[in-house]
């Protein structure tokens, strides 16, 4: 009965290395979370006693960072979860899922920025602009701006080292929240002592901008994810490597699709005609031990393809699928 078997030999080793990787990028999207949770906190509650309504706004904007995390923890705890019978392959897209509603999210914060800084532009040629701020909302910007600054590093620097793409994705929203405090400091320093007021809603417009285009870029990497779309450079690659391996003659079909961050591929390659079962196998087998010390390969789906004999030999396919 296809119940008990299992359908795909899934590496353990990649799967134990991505549980790893998921582990570690947990671990740091919770200390961001508290992070977040602390800066926002401070800025409410310091903006609210001020009447800054530049650094309410970025505790607000930072309040979003909250929700964005918060979906990226749930998602990777998802996505951590053993196969079953729903999902063979394991719950790994779960985590492209979860980076693509944080790209959405950010893609809506940088709306709202950018509809905020046009009606302050509106308000501001029509001669109203905020009252000038006290020195203390700048200093809680300042803190908030170089927090971010660093987090933002630190998870890039993590999500370098373990090529984790919801640590990649959170690291470019610390780097516009980082600019989002920036700014909002330079526009309380700018309004409260030099008296400049246009600087709050210009920032506001282009920072939009900024979050807008960052949202888009995390947007389009887990959209092409989610849509099993394969880098061609990539598929070169996988084909070279394939091509190093001794008995195969040709590689007919490539394709690779992403399971979260692990890859599945699926080719044809051709063989010697007078290859046997037993050897053809063999074949396919050290392929995808070779594409697995390379590459992230989840598990190959191989067809074998009989070099034709004469052109009246009629090709015969294996079809080769591992168990
Ligand atoms: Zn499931």
């Amino acid at each position: 009965m296809l119940k008990n078997i299992k359908p795909i030999s899934i590496s353990n080793l990649i799967t134990k290395a991505s549980h790893q990787r998921i582990e570690t990028s947990r671990r740091v999207f919770f200390l961001n979370l508290i992070v977040y949770i602390l800066i926002a906190g401070a800025e409410l509650v310091i903006g609210t006693a001020d009447h800054s309504t530049a650094l309410i706004a970025d505790g607000q904007n930072n309040l979003t960072g909250i929700v964005s995390v918060t979906a990226l923890i749930v998602g990777l705890t998802f996505s951590k979860r053993p196969s079953d019978d729903f999902h063979l392959e394991g719950h790994w897209q779960f985590e492209s899922l979860a980076v693509f509603l944080a790209g959405l999210g950010m893609f809506l914060v940088g709306l709202v920025c950018v509809w905020e800084g046009i009606t302050q532009t509106f308000g501001f040629l029509a001669g109203h602009y905020t009252a000038p701020l006290k020195g203390q909302a700048a200093y809680m910007a300042a803190i908030s701006g170089v927090t971010m600054l660093s987090l933002c590093a630190f998870n890039h620097f993590i999500a370098r080292k373990t090529q984790s793409s919801s640590l990649a994705a959170s690291a470019r929203d610390f780097l516009s929240d980082a600019l989002t405090s920036t700014s909002t400091m330079l526009a309380i320093i700018g309004a409260s002592l030099f008296r400049i007021h246009w600087i709050d809603p210009v920032a506001a417009l282009l920072l939009g901008c900024f979050i807008i285009w960052n949202g888009c870029q995390i947007l389009s990497t887990s959209a092409e994810k989610l849509s099993n779309g394969f880098s061609p450079k990539l598929r070169t690659d996988i084909i070279d490597k394939i091509l190093t391996v001794s008995g195969v003659m040709d590689v007919t079909f490539v394709d690779g699709r992403y399971s979260g961050n692990n890859i599945i591929i699926e080719a044809e390659i051709t063989l010697a005609n007078d290859d046997s079962l037993t050897k053809s196998y063999r074949i396919c087998k050290s392929i995808e031990q070779i594409l697995q010390a390379s590459f992230p390969v989840l598990y190959c789906c191989i067809q074998v393809k009989p070099a034709p004999k004469s052109a009246s030999a009629q090709p015969q396919a294996i079809i080769w699928k591992p168990f």
